[in-house]
């Protein structure tokens, strides 16, 4: 649904993005990682058709965003991190403005201004001047506006920046409903937590290159095959906990305090259970066993080289 193609971008003599090639599936919430100066606005600006690349090309829904830009707007939802609402407008006439703007049929205008706003949940302010919107209201209008026209896929650079936790949550269902609906979403964020727990793929960038890429499976594979372990027993066990973990070889890293700890593990799922089965045997009277999920920062701490331009 998104194709970026050998892209590149020269500014004067700043190289910031670098024979970058990227597909991303209909359907994917794809979450561009990397820190400030990293290539990610030049990246989505080359996506949408806003900047020409100096090598390269794009593609969204097949059509390529440099020789026919018309028809690719009418497929592309943009909103940059900075967008501009008008503040002397009101939150429906603003609609209607870009509603026009995308040349949407007539007919059809009043009652998809309608539905974006109750996708945003904004119906208390349809009649309300923008001025007086909260900065995660102002948020969730410019992503009305970009699924104004429905398109197929959406671009959104930083969306979450400057949002408080609640405003951080509404935005993640909001795209999670705008996926269920079919929406292919490409996202960025310098902050990592912000990407977590939505996003199906991401991509971390650095220095205008992409360091890696893929499902978070994927991309959790590649920072290394050692998963952790957390566990926790009842009473007094921890020596026999400590003996009995580091009798085993696939097992490093163990920290244990009274009652609680974790461990690396190198094993299959069979060895796993094998462990407990033995911690059980020594009579460890364990209260809980399982895997801890790595998060997408600590998956980024690995991977990154930790360089910024
Ligand atoms: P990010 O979005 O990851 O913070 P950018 O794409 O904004 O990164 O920037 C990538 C690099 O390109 C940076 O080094 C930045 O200074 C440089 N850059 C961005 N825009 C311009 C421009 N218009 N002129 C010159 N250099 C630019």
């Amino acid at each position: 649904m998104i194709e970026l193609v050998h892209l590149r971008k020269e500014y004067d003599n700043v190289l910031a993005v670098d024979d970058l090639t990227l597909t991303i599936p209909q359907g994917e919430i794809y979450g561009l990682i990397g820190p400030n100066g990293a290539g990610k606005t030049t990246t989505i600006r080359m996506a949408c058709g806003l900047l020409a690349p100096t090598l390269g090309r794009a593609l969204v829904a097949g059509v390529d965003v440099a020789q026919e830009p018309e028809k690719a707007q009418q497929y592309i939802g943009y909103l940059s991190d900075f967008f501009a609402v008008y503040d002397e407008l009101k939150v429906w006439e603003y609609l209607d403005y870009f509603a026009h703007a995308y040349k949407m049929p007539e007919a059809e205008i009043p009652a998809r201004i309608t539905e974006v706003i109750a996708q945003v949940n904004l119906e208390v302010k349809r009649d309300a001047m923008i001025r007086g919107l909260s900065r995660g209201m102002k948020q969730r209008l410019g992503i009305a506006r970009a699924i104004i026209h429905r398109p197929k896929v959406m671009l959104l650079d930083e969306p979450a920046s400057g949002l408080d936790p609640k405003a951080r949550l509404e935005l993640r269902n909001l795209l999670r409903s705008l996926r269920d609906q079919g929406s292919t979403i490409l996202i960025s964020s310098h902050i990592l937590t912000e990407l977590e727990g939505f996003c199906t793929s991401i991509g971390i960038m650095e220095k205008g290159h992409m360091v890696r890429s893929g499902s978070i499976e994927e991309v959790t594979a590649a920072a290394g095959q050692t998963r952790l372990v957390r566990l926790t027993w009842a009473g007094d066990s921890l020596a026999m906990v400590q003996e009995t973990l580091q009798r085993d070889s696939r097992i490093s890293d163990v920290k244990a305090t009274a009652g609680a700890g974790t461990f690396g593990f190198g094993g299959s799922e069979d060895d796993l259970a094998s462990v407990l089965a033995g911690l059980v045997a020594a009579n460890v009277r364990v209260t809980s066993f399982g895997e801890v999920k790595q998060t997408v920062e600590e998956i980024y701490m690995k991977l990154s080289t930790h360089e910024v331009m």
